[in-house]
């Protein structure tokens, strides 16, 4: 089985103001040190593994900061101390704020070739109740800058619940992703973080209520769906063949490495992360254990999340044993109420089912 590797680039110019990802604002000295440490970690797990990885995914924080002298040198590094497949998914986050035709071009000819960009919305009072620096312009300037640089994989966030947020302003955005033409949307809902500017203000804000969220996550699947992204994960819309590999490895429970503060993996059946600590990563403290993944129970509740569902067949080749009749028990009162499909030997949640998944997904697994 192949694995997934992730970089993460902590360096962004601003703080947004819903942010919770590990990233600060930083220097040019920093992120030169942060280099040093980047290409010292690259070489130690590029000697330690002997696995082979199909996905390159760059992320932050913002990776277009770190310029792309130094992004040419990560991948540099990445392809001569792994071992990549030859048609490796390799992926970098931009703001489009940051994006140049110099970065472009360094990006295609490094092996980069999908690029995913963080717009969140099309209007622009919601950009800007989310503290985002970029516009619209930008954005669009940046997708014919990679696409003139031979990227033309391509995809953009969209986020869903954002204050002063209708089923109208979502058209406005809804239209503006038809029209880039991009083969990939992430569209999140908002999620008020604690540590955050936006939680400090949430009495001022004009939040939507749940029942509107939901009916704007529902606005979003089906109008994306119409123009072609097919949905394959709560989150995740793509024209087919066009998915995130990357991301597939999180949710198919198969392994991958993450590198940087902050960064998950789940490698050799071992979880453990970097802690969300620039300098303990600069001086190359070693990652903390977290715990044996990759339980019944894990690789259940992530394969639910995507459209294709759990089927019995890939728990039995992962587990050796069928999964319990008493699941598909409490599927089926689940599908009376059109919150999945459960045929054959498939459980797949539906759109309404992704809306309460947290509710679905833990009385499946609480049958194991
Ligand atoms: S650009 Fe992305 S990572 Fe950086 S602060 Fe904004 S949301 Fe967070």
């Amino acid at each position: 089985m192949n694995a997934g590797l992730y970089l993460h680039i902590p360096f962004c110019l601003s703080k947004c103001d819903y942010c919770d990802f590990y990233s600060l604002c930083a220097n040019d000295d920093t992120m030169d040190a942060y280099l040093a440490a980047l290409k010292k970690a690259l070489r130690f797990w590029g000697s330690q593994s002997a696995d082979t990885f199909d996905t390159v995914y760059v992320g932050g924080g913002t990776p277009s900061v770190f310029g792309a002298g130094r992004l040419t040198e990560t991948l540099d590094l990445v392809r001569r101390s792994f071992r990549l497949t030859t048609d490796a998914q390799i992926t970098v986050e931009c703001n489009p704020s940051s994006v140049t035709k110099e970065l472009a071009d360094a990006l295609s000819v490094a092996g980069v070739n999908r690029v995913s960009l963080g717009l969140q919305s099309a209007v622009a009072a919601e950009r800007a109740a989310l503290g985002r620096r970029s516009t619209v312009r930008q954005a669009e300037t940046a997708l014919t800058l990679f696409r003139n640089a031979g990227i033309d994989d391509l995809s953009l966030d969209l986020m869903l619940g954002i204050p002063g947020q209708t089923p109208q302003s979502l058209r406005e955005s809804l239209r503006f992703l038809e029209g880039t033409g991009v083969q990939h949307v992430s569209a999140y809902l908002l999620k008020l973080e604690e540590t955050t500017p936006l939680f400090a203000r949430r009495a001022t804000l004009s939040l939507p209520d749940e029942d509107t969220v939901c009916d704007l996550y529902l606005q979003a699947a089906n109008a994306l769906e119409q123009t072609g992204l097919r949905q394959y994960e709560i989150s995740n819309f793509a024209v087919p063949g066009f998915e995130s590999r990357h991301n597939l490895h999180y949710w198919l429970c198969e392994p991958y490495l993450g590198i940087g503060p902050a960064a998950h993996s789940f490698l050799g059946g071992r979880r453990f992360y970097y802690p969300r600590d620039l300098r303990s990563f600069l001086q190359s403290d070693a990652p903390v254990f977290d715990c044996i993944g990759g339980d019944k129970a894990e690789f259940c509740m992530l394969r639910l999340r995507l459209t294709r569902g759990l089927s019995d067949a890939a728990f039995y080749a992962r587990f050796g044993e069928h999964l319990p009749k008493e699941m598909f028990t409490a599927a089926k009162a689940f599908a009376r109420h059109g919150l999945l499909t459960a045929d054959g030997d498939t459980i797949a949640l539906t759109k309404n089912g992704f809306l309460v998944s947290n509710g679905v997904i833990g009385k499946l697994i609480s049958t194991l």
